[in-house]
Protein backbone atom coordinates (compact mmCIF):
# COMPACT_ATOMS: atom_id res chain seq x y z
CA UNK A 1 0.00 0.00 0.00
CA UNK A 2 1.58 3.39 -0.91
CA UNK A 3 -0.07 6.52 -1.52
CA UNK A 4 -0.52 7.66 -5.23
CA UNK A 5 0.41 11.55 -4.41
CA UNK A 6 4.11 12.26 -2.78
CA UNK A 7 2.57 15.35 -1.37
CA UNK A 8 -0.94 15.08 -0.09
CA UNK A 9 -3.22 17.47 -1.37
CA UNK A 10 -4.22 20.09 1.33
CA UNK A 11 -6.84 22.89 2.03
CA UNK A 12 -8.38 25.39 4.10
CA UNK A 13 -10.78 27.66 4.87
CA UNK A 14 -11.29 30.74 6.56
CA UNK A 15 -14.57 32.76 7.35
CA UNK A 16 -15.16 33.84 3.47
CA UNK A 17 -18.10 32.21 2.39
CA UNK A 18 -17.28 29.75 0.19
CA UNK A 19 -13.51 30.26 -0.74
CA UNK A 20 -11.10 27.81 -0.16
CA UNK A 21 -7.67 27.30 -0.89
CA UNK A 22 -6.21 24.10 -2.47
CA UNK A 23 -2.58 23.20 -2.48
CA UNK A 24 -0.99 20.89 -4.92
CA UNK A 25 2.58 20.32 -5.03
CA UNK A 26 3.13 22.23 -7.75
CA UNK A 27 0.91 25.45 -6.10
CA UNK A 28 -2.57 26.85 -5.27
CA UNK A 29 -5.82 27.54 -6.93
CA UNK A 30 -9.09 28.01 -4.72
CA UNK A 31 -12.48 26.76 -5.36
CA UNK A 32 -15.56 27.96 -4.37
CA UNK A 33 -19.34 27.75 -4.61
CA UNK A 34 -21.78 28.92 -6.95
CA UNK A 35 -23.74 31.90 -6.12
CA UNK A 36 -27.11 30.22 -5.93
CA UNK A 37 -25.55 28.61 -2.59
CA UNK A 38 -23.97 31.36 -1.49
CA UNK A 39 -20.47 31.24 -2.78
CA UNK A 40 -18.87 33.79 -5.41
CA UNK A 41 -18.18 31.48 -8.02
CA UNK A 42 -14.44 32.52 -8.11
CA UNK A 43 -13.48 28.91 -8.56
CA UNK A 44 -14.85 25.42 -9.53
CA UNK A 45 -16.92 24.10 -6.81
CA UNK A 46 -16.30 20.50 -5.43
CA UNK A 47 -18.44 18.61 -7.83
CA UNK A 48 -16.76 20.16 -11.48
CA UNK A 49 -13.70 19.33 -9.67
CA UNK A 50 -14.46 15.22 -9.34
CA UNK A 51 -15.87 15.69 -12.97
CA UNK A 52 -13.16 17.41 -14.15
CA UNK A 53 -10.72 14.97 -12.73
CA UNK A 54 -12.52 12.55 -14.70
CA UNK A 55 -12.22 14.07 -17.68
CA UNK A 56 -8.66 14.87 -17.46
CA UNK A 57 -8.00 11.63 -17.07
CA UNK A 58 -9.96 9.99 -19.44
CA UNK A 59 -8.14 12.63 -22.07
CA UNK A 60 -4.48 11.92 -21.11
CA UNK A 61 -4.88 7.75 -21.23
CA UNK A 62 -7.11 8.20 -24.70
CA UNK A 63 -3.40 10.62 -25.97
CA UNK A 64 -1.51 8.24 -24.76
CA UNK A 65 -2.98 5.23 -26.15
CA UNK A 66 -3.59 6.90 -29.48
CA UNK A 67 0.26 8.12 -29.58
CA UNK A 68 1.01 4.72 -28.90
CA UNK A 69 -0.95 3.18 -31.82
CA UNK A 70 0.23 6.45 -33.83
CA UNK A 71 -3.86 7.03 -34.98
CA UNK A 72 -4.17 10.04 -36.86
CA UNK A 73 -6.66 11.55 -33.90
CA UNK A 74 -5.05 15.17 -33.61
CA UNK A 75 -8.33 16.25 -31.04
CA UNK A 76 -10.18 14.91 -28.49
CA UNK A 77 -13.33 16.31 -26.48
CA UNK A 78 -14.65 15.23 -23.29
CA UNK A 79 -17.80 16.64 -21.27
CA UNK A 80 -19.37 15.25 -18.49
CA UNK A 81 -22.21 15.56 -16.08
CA UNK A 82 -23.91 13.55 -13.58
CA UNK A 83 -27.57 13.50 -11.51
CA UNK A 84 -28.47 11.35 -8.72
CA UNK A 85 -30.96 8.95 -7.92
CA UNK A 86 -32.08 7.93 -4.20
CA UNK A 87 -34.26 4.97 -3.36
CA UNK A 88 -34.74 4.73 0.37
CA UNK A 89 -31.56 5.19 1.81
CA UNK A 90 -29.40 4.27 -1.24
CA UNK A 91 -28.02 7.63 -3.15
CA UNK A 92 -27.19 6.30 -6.95
CA UNK A 93 -24.83 8.20 -8.74
CA UNK A 94 -24.34 8.08 -12.52
CA UNK A 95 -21.80 10.15 -14.77
CA UNK A 96 -22.23 10.43 -18.29
CA UNK A 97 -18.96 11.10 -20.20
CA UNK A 98 -19.68 12.26 -23.84
CA UNK A 99 -16.26 11.62 -26.07
CA UNK A 100 -16.02 13.17 -29.88
CA UNK A 101 -13.08 13.06 -31.80
CA UNK A 102 -13.68 16.00 -33.83
CA UNK A 103 -10.70 15.94 -36.78
CA UNK A 104 -11.22 15.56 -40.17
CA UNK A 105 -11.88 12.11 -40.66
CA UNK A 106 -13.62 10.15 -37.48
CA UNK A 107 -12.41 6.97 -36.35
CA UNK A 108 -13.57 3.67 -37.73
CA UNK A 109 -16.10 2.30 -35.33
CA UNK A 110 -13.52 -0.77 -34.39
CA UNK A 111 -11.49 2.12 -33.23
CA UNK A 112 -14.13 4.06 -31.52
CA UNK A 113 -15.23 0.98 -29.16
CA UNK A 114 -11.39 0.10 -28.88
CA UNK A 115 -11.20 3.97 -27.58
CA UNK A 116 -14.21 3.38 -25.82
CA UNK A 117 -12.61 0.65 -23.69
CA UNK A 118 -9.73 2.18 -22.91
CA UNK A 119 -11.93 5.10 -21.62
CA UNK A 120 -13.85 3.29 -19.71
CA UNK A 121 -10.66 1.80 -18.08
CA UNK A 122 -9.12 5.57 -17.33
CA UNK A 123 -7.58 5.67 -13.51
CA UNK A 124 -10.05 7.59 -12.49
CA UNK A 125 -13.06 5.54 -13.78
CA UNK A 126 -11.31 2.46 -12.02
CA UNK A 127 -11.42 4.58 -8.67
CA UNK A 128 -15.16 6.13 -9.02
CA UNK A 129 -16.39 2.55 -10.28
CA UNK A 130 -14.10 0.71 -7.72
CA UNK A 131 -14.48 0.37 -4.04
CA UNK A 132 -13.87 3.80 -2.02
CA UNK A 133 -13.65 3.96 1.72
CA UNK A 134 -12.72 7.63 2.54
CA UNK A 135 -10.70 7.34 6.38
CA UNK A 136 -10.90 10.62 8.37
CA UNK A 137 -8.72 11.52 10.94
CA UNK A 138 -9.52 14.68 13.36
CA UNK A 139 -6.71 16.93 15.13
CA UNK A 140 -6.04 19.57 16.59
CA UNK A 141 -3.35 22.28 14.94
CA UNK A 142 -0.45 21.71 17.80
CA UNK A 143 -0.80 18.11 17.73
CA UNK A 144 -0.46 17.80 13.41
CA UNK A 145 2.59 20.41 14.09
CA UNK A 146 4.70 18.56 16.89
CA UNK A 147 7.16 16.13 14.26
CA UNK A 148 10.64 14.78 14.64
CA UNK A 149 13.04 14.81 12.05
CA UNK A 150 14.96 12.15 11.24
CA UNK A 151 17.96 12.98 8.00
CA UNK A 152 20.24 11.17 6.32
CA UNK A 153 22.33 12.55 3.17
CA UNK A 154 19.44 12.41 0.96
CA UNK A 155 16.32 12.98 2.33
CA UNK A 156 14.54 13.94 5.90
CA UNK A 157 11.80 12.13 7.31
CA UNK A 158 9.65 13.81 9.20
CA UNK A 159 7.63 11.77 11.89
CA UNK A 160 4.41 13.29 14.05
CA UNK A 161 3.71 11.34 17.09
CA UNK A 162 0.61 12.67 17.99
CA UNK A 163 -0.92 10.80 14.69
CA UNK A 164 0.90 7.80 14.58
CA UNK A 165 -1.25 5.31 15.32
CA UNK A 166 1.33 2.78 16.13
CA UNK A 167 -0.73 0.23 13.67
CA UNK A 168 3.03 -0.97 12.98
CA UNK A 169 3.54 -1.26 9.47
CA UNK A 170 6.46 0.72 9.19
CA UNK A 171 8.22 -0.93 11.99
CA UNK A 172 7.12 -4.86 10.51
CA UNK A 173 7.99 -3.95 7.00
CA UNK A 174 11.18 -2.50 7.58
CA UNK A 175 12.52 -3.19 10.89
CA UNK A 176 16.11 -2.44 10.11
CA UNK A 177 15.04 1.38 9.99
CA UNK A 178 11.40 1.20 12.04
CA UNK A 179 12.23 0.15 15.16
CA UNK A 180 10.02 0.86 18.51
CA UNK A 181 13.08 -0.48 21.14
CA UNK A 182 15.75 1.61 19.56
CA UNK A 183 16.74 5.41 20.44
CA UNK A 184 16.42 7.27 17.96
CA UNK A 185 13.56 4.63 16.56
CA UNK A 186 13.83 5.75 12.80
CA UNK A 187 17.64 4.58 12.01
CA UNK A 188 17.92 6.85 8.54
CA UNK A 189 20.88 4.46 8.32
CA UNK A 190 19.27 1.32 8.30
CA UNK A 191 18.51 0.87 4.25
CA UNK A 192 18.73 3.39 1.20
CA UNK A 193 16.83 5.79 0.48
CA UNK A 194 14.47 4.61 -2.05
CA UNK A 195 13.41 2.03 0.40
CA UNK A 196 12.64 4.22 2.98
CA UNK A 197 10.77 6.53 1.01
CA UNK A 198 8.82 3.52 -0.16
CA UNK A 199 7.78 2.86 3.61
CA UNK A 200 7.28 6.30 4.19
CA UNK A 201 4.68 6.33 1.54
CA UNK A 202 2.98 2.99 3.41
CA UNK A 203 2.20 4.31 6.26
CA UNK A 204 -1.77 5.01 6.66
CA UNK A 205 -2.49 7.55 8.67
CA UNK A 206 -0.09 10.53 7.09
CA UNK A 207 2.84 10.09 10.34
CA UNK A 208 5.59 10.06 7.95
CA UNK A 209 6.26 12.43 5.70
CA UNK A 210 10.08 13.37 3.88
CA UNK A 211 11.40 16.01 1.72
CA UNK A 212 13.98 15.90 -0.52
CA UNK A 213 17.14 17.74 1.84
CA UNK A 214 18.03 20.17 -1.20
CA UNK A 215 14.22 21.56 -1.64
CA UNK A 216 13.43 22.35 1.99
CA UNK A 217 16.77 24.02 3.54
CA UNK A 218 18.56 22.64 5.95
CA UNK A 219 17.18 18.81 8.08
CA UNK A 220 16.73 18.67 11.23
CA UNK A 221 17.80 15.96 13.31
CA UNK A 222 15.96 14.45 15.79
CA UNK A 223 17.32 15.92 19.73
S1 LIG B 1 3.23 3.07 9.69
FE1 LIG B 1 2.77 5.21 10.29
S2 LIG B 1 1.11 5.00 11.76
FE2 LIG B 1 2.02 2.98 11.57
S3 LIG B 1 3.56 2.87 13.23
FE3 LIG B 1 4.60 3.58 11.38
S4 LIG B 1 4.52 5.82 11.54
FE4 LIG B 1 2.98 5.05 12.95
Amino acid sequence: MHYKLEKPISGSIGTEKYQCTIEWRNGKFISDEPEKTGGKDLGPDPHTLMLSSLISCTLVTLRMYIDRKGWDIPEIKISANMFQTVEGDKTTTIIDRDICFPGPTPPDPEKKNRLLEIAQHCPISKILEGDIKVRSFVYHEEEVEKQLKYTNDNITVVWKPEICKHSGRCVTQLPQVFDLKSKPWINMQGADTSAIIEQVNKCPTGALSYFHNDQKGSPVTEG
